[in-house]
């Protein structure tokens, strides 16, 4: 599933070959999605408009068009989006393509459908903090977003650390993989009560945070250079995980076999020895 890092990475793959761009059509497969903006709707109002931006918001991709219409794409479970030429054959699962004037379109793949297309117009997107957004966190790189911060959500939540991070009121992006990693690197343990933590704890967690994602993108970014192939290679890296997905392999810092619990119906995996309920002290990555 893509979290933060994977839409970062995709949104500066695709931003050289978007922006500038305009769009001349769109189609659709006719099969649903999370949520799909309706077709006729997306061809009246991106049809001859050209893109001005790309960038994300927490794991949203956002296309803007030079009249301030808002393209907003969620990749779901298994989404990917990808830059083809228009004669490449299509897939099944290709729900949504957005035809360039370029002879290339962008094309949103996604096999299990949980994928979103949202369109606003100028209007909503210029309010979207308060609108669309109103129930995402702070983007973890901003300046708002600081230790403070969340120690003063998480008082107010009776949720384990791990769920806290991840359901992304508090701080947006950040799923299931980077919860795992981020937790092991600070050495707290996942079913911790995210009200427990000190001002310390969120400190060391909000830094490994950042530089666990910063790494994952930086990883990404080196590891897809292609946005325009035929095979739809785009997208999904794999970082080298400490504890996520490791359960049984030994822990990198101590030794000790990574366990495996479910926390709030999420498989979690952790060291038992360097994030013990009761220690906060973070190892070094
Ligand atoms: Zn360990």
């Amino acid at each position: 599933m893509p979290e933060l890092p994977e839409v970062e990475v995709i949104c500066q793959g695709l931003r050289p070959h978007l922006v500038g761009r305009v769009v001349i059509d769109v189609q659709a497969s006719g099969k649903p999605l999370r949520h799909l903006a309706p077709l006729a709707a997306m061809q009246e109002m991106l049809g001859g408009k050209r893109v001005k931006t790309v960038s994300r918001r927490a794991k949203y991709l956002l296309i803007a068009f030079d009249d301030e219409t808002l393209l907003i794409i969620h990749l779901g479970m298994t989404g990917n989006v990808g830059l083809f030429s228009q004669t490449a054959p299509v897939k099944v699962h290709d729900h949504v393509r957005w035809q360039l004037e370029n002879g290339y379109e962008l094309r949103l793949h996604d096999s299990r459908r949980f994928g979103g297309v949202w369109l606003l117009s100028a209007e909503q997107a210029e309010a979207r903090e308060s609108g669309f957004f109103a129930a995402t966190g702070l983007e973890p790189f901003s300046l708002g977003c600081t230790p403070a911060h969340l120690m003063s959500l998480a008082a107010k939540r009776n949720q384990p650390v791990k769920t806290f991070l991840m359901d992304g009121k508090a701080v947006a992006g950040i799923g299931n993989i980077y919860a795992n990693e981020a937790l092991f690197a600070a050495g707290i343990h996942p079913a911790r009560p995210a009200s427990t933590l000190r001002k310390r704890d969120w400190q060391q967690l909000l830094f490994l945070i950042r530089s666990i994602l910063s790494q994952a993108i930086c990883c990404g970014g080196s590891t897809i250079s292609d946005f325009i192939n035929a095979s739809g290679e785009s997208g999904y890296f794999q970082m080298n995980f400490q504890v996520y997905n490791r359960k049984g392999g030994p822990c990198s810092r101590c030794g000790a076999a990574i366990e495996k619990i479910v926390i709030t119906g999420r498989a979690t995996y952790f060291c038992p020895r360097c994030q013990k309920e009761s220690k906060a002290h973070p190892v070094h990555i």
